[in-house]
């Protein structure tokens, strides 16, 4: 997508990628530093010569389910309700200093290292808990597997909800474009009724449906202003102008609600009318035709004059373009504001 500043110039392209990156969890957890992820808890810990006994009263008194063991302000080990259960098992001596019984040696992670990092670490250790440990090598905080995991995915949940009124806008607005843009691409500028190219369009589109279905013929009624040419010499371009823009109006409402007006091109337009044959096509040329005869538009006289065609099995457009050709022109040698039909 193109990027333009307000006075619609160019100044950068987006990717979808780099939208996508800027929300999905997995790019943020790999930059995202554990650090970040706790605000320095303080660890319960214990000095390595403290008497086994002594230790497990803290535990049970403070109520850790575990209990950081230094020496010389170094994590060495870690006693857990787990190694409780071993020692009590293995009939072991209370009295002796807890270094003797805790586990070991204690792995640990950096908190430089980065989410995605920790959680590989835990998941391939299968550690219920990680020491996370500052650059002096001290212990800096405990993280849980389940703390690591609960926090990545709150924090995806909170960018993900953050990111969705961005996106909701963000899709809003290429909508909003694409219309606008579906709008231009389909629309003549100055008539507001269908280009020629979308016309085309709705045209293959009935031929196609036509020769599936057995839907009937469709035809197309080719007219094109009589003597416009002085109009504008007369009037003004500008007023010519105005008479295309009053006659689409003016066609538009003379015809069916299922019938399709495009500008084919200069002062020529195109009607479409889906399942009619010659002979009702022939009545709506006609209803236009006679009506314009008896209307002013912009307070001017404005005849045109009219080929018709229906379509037969299996005809390229092409083909029936170059029919309602001979028919306009044969209108127009006919003396204008005249209809022809065209000839198969
Ligand atoms: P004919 O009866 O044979 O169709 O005569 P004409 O004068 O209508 O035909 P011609 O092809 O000689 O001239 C068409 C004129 O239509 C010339 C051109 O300036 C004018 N025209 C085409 N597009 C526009 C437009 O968008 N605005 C205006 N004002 N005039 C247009
Ligand atoms: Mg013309
Ligand atoms: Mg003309």
């Amino acid at each position: 997508m193109g990027v333009v500043d307000d006075l619609g110039r160019l100044t950068g392209v987006i990717s979808c990628t780099d939208l996508i990156s800027n929300i999905d969890p997995k790019q943020a957890i790999e930059t995202q530093k554990i650090s970040s992820l706790f605000s320095t808890t303080k660890i319960p810990t214990t000095e390595h010569d403290a008497k086994t006994i002594d230790v497990i009263k803290q535990m049970q008194l403070e109520g850790h389910d575990s209990l950081l063991v230094e020496k010389k302000e170094k994590p060495v080990g870690i006693l857990t309700t787990k190694d409780f259960v071993r020692l009590i098992s293995e009939h072991s001596d209370f009295d002796k200093p807890i270094s003797a019984y805790m586990s070991k040696p204690l792995i640990n992670i950096n908190e430089d290292d980065s989410v995605k990092e920790a959680l590989g670490f835990v998941q391939q250790n299968q550690f219920k808990r990680v020491i996370v440990l500052d650059t002096f090598g001290k212990a800096k905080g405990m993280l849980s597997k389940q703390t690591l995991i609960t926090t990545v995915y709150n924090q995806w949940l909170a960018s993900i909800r953050e990111h969705q009124e961005d996106l909701s806008k963000l899709n809003k607005t290429l909508q909003d474009r694409l219309v606008k843009y579906e709008m231009l691409a389909t629309t003549d500028y100055l008539t507001q009724v269908y280009n020629r190219s979308k016309f085309e369009d709705i045209v293959a589109m009935e031929i196609s449906r036509s020769s599936r279905y057995k839907t009937g013929t469709f035809s197309l009624i080719f007219f094109d202003i009589d003597h416009f040419k002085e109009i504008n010499d007369t009037h003004g371009h500008a007023k010519g102008d105005e008479v295309l823009k009053e006659l689409a109006d003016f066609v538009d409402m003379k015809i069916r609600k299922t019938d399709v007006l495009a500008r084919w091109g200069g002062e020529e337009f195109m009607i479409l009318l889906p399942h009619t044959d010659l002979e009702h096509a022939l009545k709506a040329a006609e209803k236009v035709r006679s009506s314009l005869g008896n209307s002013k538009l912009c307070g001017l006289k404005i005849t045109a004059s009219f080929g018709v065609a229906t379509h037969i099995k299996n005809e390229k457009f092409e083909h029936m373009l170059e029919r309602l050709d001979e028919a306009l022109y044969k209108a127009k040698n006919a003396g204008r504001n005249k209809i022809a039909v065209a000839m198969h």
